[in-house]
């Protein structure tokens, strides 16, 4: 029977240390970490006491026995120390983890395996050694000496320090933790227990070293547990290395929002002592108002950006939660606290830069739709309308309206834009605003730039008020032309950039206006006589030549005067050239009273005038020279110089309906007839057909 138990034992053994051996190989290949390095040397220590073990039963001599016995103390002594040091790792205890505090724990066991290589203590160790080969379980039997109770003391020592340490990780309330915690406590106990057995009755049947196969069978159980509970990918060793590098402050939580873990960087980031706070429920870390609340209800895959203040700046963090392991065993949850202040900051200048880029490009578009646009028009009207339609569209006004000076400075409305119906009416009838202070101001130079809080008399005067009106003064230079107002949105604001936006339109607008009344001076030089006002004879050269081309179309008649003021040259003998100018100036307004709009009257030469009447045949040709011949003559002009009576000549001539001749031809006609006047004694009319006849 005993020799069964003795088979059974070498069975397990042996069983228990190929299992060991090959958990801490499989371990070391598929798992990583420190901790799995000293669990290797616990492995090895106790896998080699076992085996050595059970030379014990092989040996037939004393000495033989001795050299057995050192080669399980050689194995035995390591045991304790790599046992402890893996608990120091699992639980990492920093400080002891540094290099050389590591190798203290070996100093001892070193210092014993040095001792029982000499005889002499070797005797200290194992006292009164002899061989009873009948006592299969104890074939070797001793006393315990002292140096072994020393040993067993240290053994002792270390066994329940270890079983403290793992004894203390019970407070993490993750399930991973405790199932991990009492593995190890099992661990420990076991060892302790069957350990204690040996030490009561070392060389009895039923007290066989237990030892080594405590050992033994305990690696088997951590081998298992490391699968099963994931001692090592959720020992704190593991955390600490992964966490502590992490450059994001990192929580770990269950599912009851208990904290299971933190790196440093999470802890100053919330402002939590971390040595206190393991274990806890995260709810009772924050206050209500900590910005960080937001944490607490975070659920799985969710994310939130908190931002703090301090000093002067403002950080922003990106938390994510993410869980761990969807598994049974394990539904802890990682919270992550990122640090995304600069990526945020540069994404808010890379936006500023895009906006400012946005601004500036729609800003070149309105200069150059409406520097493109007023350059098209070249007369008044076109500049005042066209300019105000791409400004109020380009700068988003609600409406806009334009007052220049008029000659007598005074504020003359000179176009609208998408006015508001209760103010058509009212500007349609008014030609020029109500006396106005701030266009006096405006005209005055007070401002260079647009103004947005000067009052519209117009708008008051109806009783209105628009917050968002903006006045722009249009100058050139030092000469200001008036001013345009434009009624943006009620809470516009302006900055720099739109003011000056504002006032660009504006000196585009400005520059246009003045263009195009330069352009109306000169157009008019060029048609009108400045004296008489009555068209040049170029420019009724030009309206005539259309009115022919129009009658040939349109099939009318058209009749030609052809007008010489009799002996005028003794007018400006007897009274002065000045005076003579008034007299022509006099019987230009005089023509005028006569004739009809559509008629053209133009200066033909000196003293000569010249009319074009459409529409009108030789015969009402005819009588309206009569007519102008006697207002002429029964119509003393005044002077300076007193009354002065004069007599006018007039040829006649016409183009019927059905003949084709040209202006020239006619012209020339009534020329001839002018010239008949003249030689039948001037004061006459005459008329070109009567010559031919
Ligand atoms: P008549 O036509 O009857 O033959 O005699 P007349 O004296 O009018 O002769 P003519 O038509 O040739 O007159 C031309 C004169 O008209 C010459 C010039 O003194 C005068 N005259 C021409 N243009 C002006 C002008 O702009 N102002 C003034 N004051 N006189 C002018
Ligand atoms: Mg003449
Ligand atoms: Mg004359």
């Amino acid at each position: 029977m005993t020799h069964f138990y003795f088979l059974l034992f070498i069975f397990f053994s042996i069983s228990a240390a190929i299992l060991a051996i090959a958990f801490i190989v499989y371990s070391l290949r598929v798992r990583h970490g420190e901790g799995l390095r000293v669990f290797g040397l616990w492995m090895f220590a106790s896998g080699g006491w076992i085996i050595s073990h059970l030379l014990l039963f092989a040996v037939d001599s004393v000495p033989q026995a001795i050299w057995a016995l050192r080669l399980e103390w050689f194995f035995e002594v390591l045991v304790p120390p790599s046992c402890l040091l893996f608990s120091i790792h699992y639980k990492d205890y920093r400080r002891w983890l540094i290099g050389w505090r590591q190798i203290l724990l070996f100093v001892f066991p070193i210092l014993l395996i040095f001792l029982s290589l000499s005889n002499s203590a070797t005797e200290l160790i194992w006292v009164n050694l002899s061989l009873n080969l009948e006592n299969t379980f104890a074939p070797i039997q001793y006393d315990i000496g002292p140096v072994l109770w020393l040993f067993w003391l240290f053994a002792y020592i270390s066994f329940l320090v270890a079983a403290w340490i793992f004894f203390r990780n019970n407070h993490i309330r993750g399930r991973a933790y405790q199932q991990q915690a009492i593995t190890l406590l099992v661990v420990a106990l076991l060892t302790l227990t069957m350990n204690t057995f040996f030490l009561i009755a070392p060389q009895s049947g039923v007290g066989f070293n237990a030892g080594p196969l405590s050992f033994t069978f305990c690696g088997v159980i951590i081998g298992l547990a490391i699968f099963r509970y994931r001692l090592f990918d959720l020992s704190p060793v593991v955390y600490h290395k992964l966490l502590e590098s992490l450059k994001d402050g990192v929580f770990v939580i269950d599912k009851d929002k208990r904290l299971l873990q933190m790196n440093s960087q999470a802890a100053a980031l919330v402002g939590i002592n971390r040595s206190i706070a393991i274990g806890e429920s995260i709810q009772s870390f924050f206050d209500e108002k900590s910005p960080w609340n937001a944490i607490i209800n975070l659920d799985s895959s969710q994310v939130c950006e908190v931002e703090i203040e301090r000093g002067q700046q403002k950080y922003v963090y990106m938390v994510s939660c993410q869980t761990i392991d969807q598994s049974k065993q394990v539904d802890n949850r990682v919270i992550t606290i990122e640090d995304v202040t600069e990526q945020r900051n540069s994404k808010l200048s890379e936006k500023i830069a895009r906006e400012t880029a946005e601004i500036r490009a729609s800003e070149l578009d309105v200069l150059r739709k409406v520097a493109e646009r007023l350059n098209r028009a070249v007369e008044m009207n076109d500049v005042t309308q066209v300019g105000l339609e791409e400004i109020v569209i380009g700068v988003g006004a609600r409406f806009g309206y334009l007052i220049l000076a008029d000659s007598e400075k005074r504020p003359k409305i000179n176009g609208s834009f998408r006015l508001p119906p209760i103010l058509e009416g009212t500007f349609d009838r008014l030609s020029h605003c109500p006396p106005c202070k701030s266009f006096d101001q405006m005209m005055a130079g007070n401002y260079q730039e647009p103004v947005s809080f000067m009052p519209c008399e117009i708008l008051k005067e109806l009783s209105i008020s628009y917050p968002g009106l903006i006045s722009i003064p249009l100058h050139l230079g030092e000469r200001y032309l008036g001013v345009l107002n434009l009624v943006m949105a009620p809470d516009a604001v302006f900055t720099g950039d739109e003011i000056r936006l504002l006032q660009t339109v504006g000196d585009q607008m400005s520059a246009a206006i003045e263009r195009a009344r330069l352009y109306e001076s000169a157009e008019l030089l060029a048609t009108v006589d400045s004296l008489t006002s009555l068209y040049t004879r170029r420019h009724f050269f030009h309206l005539s030549q259309h009115e022919f081309d129009r009658a040939s179309r349109y099939q009318y008649p058209i009749t030609i005067l052809m007008i010489d003021i009799d002996y005028f040259k003794h007018v400006n003998d007897i009274f002065g050239h000045l005076i003579g100018d008034q007299v022509l100036q006099q019987i230009s307004q005089c023509f005028r009273t006569i004739l009809r709009s559509s008629d053209i009257i133009g200066r033909y030469g000196g003293e000569e005038f010249v009319v074009l009447m459409p529409a009108t045949n030789l015969e009402n040709g005819r009588i309206i020279a009569e007519r102008l011949r006697t207002l002429v003559t029964d119509h003393p002009f005044k002077t300076d110089k007193g009354d002065v009576s004069i007599t006018i000549s007039i040829g006649v001539a016409s183009k019927e309906v059905e003949t084709d001749l040209f202006l020239e031809q006619v012209l020339e006609n009534a020329d001839q007839a002018l010239l008949q006047s003249k030689e039948q004694g001037r004061n006459k009319v005459h008329i070109w057909q009567n010559l031919i006849e």
